[in-house]
């Protein structure tokens, strides 16, 4: 009894989270990875809740997911919202940061736990923002990015000693996106545009 109790519960909490993930636009591949539920149950799900939500409601995505690190460094309010994600990541301990600024995943590989942990982190993070410059794909990109392949690396601010997400493989002019807006609205505003 207690086995199929447990099995219910498992199942229960997958299905949860690829209906979550699917609200969120992610594709099958990022759902299958964290559910563990195969490609035809996905489309099912997908089919049975969401197919007729109308052409306002949610998109299918398919093939890979976006890899480009740009996206997260190529304007200070990029740069800005990918650090919040990142910080939402720590506070949900999918990453910590050691003592040298080193970003690591506390997970060794994405499960059920993990999947509903970035998605609360998401949400957040779409309530945080009233533009929200990143997708759901491009924050399951970061997470992985930022702590597995060393493409981004956390620099911190000279001048608040903020630290910022910044691409591994650019000049670091040290100063956070935060301050990077600042100094431009100061120059735009004595600029009188
Ligand atoms: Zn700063």
């Amino acid at each position: 009894m207690r086995l199929t109790d447990d099995r219910y519960a498992t199942e229960r909490s997958q299905f949860e989270l690829a209906l979550r993930m699917i609200g969120h636009e992610a594709r099958t591949r990022t759902i299958r990875e964290c559910t563990g539920l195969s490609d035809d149950r996905i489309r099912k799900l997908y089919t049975t809740y969401f197919r007729h939500t109308g052409s306002g409601g949610v998109r299918r995505r398919r093939g890979k997911s976006p890899r480009q690190v740009m996206r997260f460094v190529k304007n200070p309010e990029n740069q800005l919202q990918a650090t919040v994600l990142v910080t939402l990541f720590c506070s949900g301990r999918l990453l910590r940061v050691d003592s040298d600024n080193k970003v690591s995943p506390c997970w060794p590989r994405p499960d059920v736990e993990f999947g509903h942990r970035l998605c609360r982190a998401f949400e957040t993070y779409l309530l945080i923002h009233d533009a929200p410059e990143l997708s759901f794909e491009w924050a399951w990109n970061l997470i992985h990015n930022i702590a597995y392949n060393d493409e981004l690396y956390l620099a911190a601010c000279a001048s608040c000693s903020a630290y910022y997400v910044q691409d591994a493989y650019a000049l670091d002019d040290k100063r956070c996106p935060a301050c990077e807006i600042e100094s431009q609205s100061r120059y735009r505003a004595a600029a009188g545009t």
